[in-house]
């Protein structure tokens, strides 16, 4: 091989050049280009495989106001969002993948850009590209996986004329080998079209809920684990509907069923010289008594601090709030602790003899209609404030916050959760360090949307509530 004139492996060049071929040796006929709006809805546009090169040189066009229209597809008034304006849907071409569930398509995920190739300050994933970028600029990278659930069931006209209904598959109890059996054909697809799609499954258990599911998949660096979630959550509802099936991630899409969480486990190393994830566990330290370094307490006060506006971002959606209820096991108070299923941040124990589970902190208050790049990207910023300003979280709350007394629970610093949307938006817009990294454009966006659907929803029922959350989550 000679140098000089050949491109570098690495460069973009050669990378767009290997999605191209990939997609020609899987026969893919088109492929989409993904991005999560600031509704949390997953969009984009696809490009037939004759034009992938140009695509992926140049992104395809699309107009701003896409970013500002909710989950309803009603488009909000925002400043630089308007009919007016063109980006590009550029794809990450290291993203490529073939869908499974959708025989000749693949897709890719996708930054929004200026016409020019420059980022948009719309755009979410360059919002987690800049919150991982921080964090490299202080010696750190994240490894994260999003843990998420779901209902597997059938969408049903309701026999009163009211919305349609999620009819769960199964009313199978928690683990129950009985709740094996009844979904297994769906998560035996759902496992292998994972797996080829690289993100490894590595377990399956039907969950508490009726047709409730839950299979994690392997953790990752941090932009990769949120172009994951996005996979994932494509591959959970594609299979479902090539089976005449409906899934749904939503966090609560049957009222008085368990509710859908995607808890977001992460763990800091130093950050390697290409900008990937070292060896070093920063959360690690034995000889505390629950294996948390300094560090680690710190990342941990920098999330409670910011866990009011925080939660705007990770829990997305007026229907996030009715799954954040005491002593459901998704959190509902300001308090971390040891193995503690009731606290907002819990620190999890290693296993034995897989060192790199070591000390892994779990982020309950985080569901599926949550935009992933920006609830990750935010509680990067979140746990980089409390390791930067030093915060202290407290004393670990190894009880259930529930079952303390109002005082006790002042005691230890265990505030109630934002209990609606609104109020979760109002803590986020008082939250100048979210606010200032989201930027003036997304965060007029972000709040401008989510006002507009809580608005909505503020004088409907559960039962609408959950039929437009079940069917678009
Ligand atoms: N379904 C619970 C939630 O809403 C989580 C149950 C568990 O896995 O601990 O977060
Ligand atoms: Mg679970």
């Amino acid at each position: 091989m000679t140098t000089g004139d050949t491109p570098a492996p690495d460069s973009t060049g050669d990378v767009a050049q290997d999605a191209v071929a990939t997609a020609q040796s899987h026969g893919l006929e088109l492929i989409r280009f993904l991005y999560a709006d600031h509704g949390g809805i997953i969009r984009g546009k696809s490009t037939a495989t004759g034009f992938l090169a140009p695509r992926i040189a140049s992104g395809i066009g699309h107009t701003v106001a896409m970013m500002a229209m909710s989950m309803l597809d009603t488009l909000q008034p925002v400043q630089g969002m308007g009919p007016v304006g063109e980006i590009r849907i550029k794809p990450d071409p290291t993203t490529l993948v073939a869908l499974p569930y959708a025989p000749g398509a693949g897709a890719m995920l996708a930054d929004q850009v200026m016409a020019d190739g420059a980022p948009w300050g719309g755009c979410a994933r360059t919002f987690l590209k800049d919150a991982v970028g921080a964090l490299a600029a202080e010696g750190y990278a994240l490894t994260a996986a999003f843990e998420p659930e779901f209902t597997l069931g059938r969408r049903e006209p309701d026999p009163d004329d009211g919305p349609d209904r999620l009819v769960p598959i199964d009313d199978s109890l928690c683990y129950s080998a009985t709740g094996f059996h009844q979904a297994h054909d769906y998560v035996m697809d759902v496992v292998q079209a994972l797996n080829a799609q690289d993100l490894r499954v590595e377990h399956y258990y039907p969950e508490l809920g009726h047709g409730q599911q839950e299979i994690s998949i392997r953790h990752a660096p941090a932009l990769r684990a949120a172009d994951n979630h996005v996979l994932y959550r494509e591959t959970v509802r594609g299979v479902a509907f090539r089976r005449g099936l409906w899934a749904s991630l939503a966090p609560k899409p049957i009222a008085d069923q368990a509710g859908n969480g995607a808890h977001l486990h992460a763990s800091l190393t130093n950050v390697a010289a290409d900008g990937s994830p070292g060896g070093t566990l920063v959360f690690a330290d034995p000889n505390d008594q629950y294996g948390l370094s300094e560090t680690g307490y710190r990342f941990i006060g920098g999330l409670l601090a910011h866990l009011p506006g925080l939660v705007a971002l990770t829990c997305g959606t007026v229907n996030s709030y009715r799954r954040l209820q005491p002593q459901f096991w998704s959190s509902a108070y300001t308090v971390y602790g040891m193995d503690n299923r009731e606290a907002a941040v819990r620190i999890c124990s290693p296993l034995r003899g897989d060192p790199s589970s070591s000390v892994n902190l779990e982020f309950k208050p985080s569901d599926s209609s949550a935009n992933p790049y920006l609830a990750l990207g935010g509680f990067i910023h979140a746990g980089l404030d409390g390791v930067r300003r030093g915060l202290s979280p407290g004393a670990a709350v190894n009880v259930d916050p529930a079952t303390l007394s109002d005082a006790e629970r002042e005691a230890v610093g265990a505030r109630r959760l934002p209990e609606t949307l609104s109020d979760a938006l109002d803590a986020l817009e008082a939250d100048k360090l979210l606010m200032d990294a989201l930027g003036p454009l997304r965060s007029a966006a972000y709040l401008a949307v989510k006002r507009a659907e809580a608005a909505t929803f503020a004088s409907t029922d559960a039962a609408f509530e959950c039929f437009q959350h079940f069917i678009r989550f």
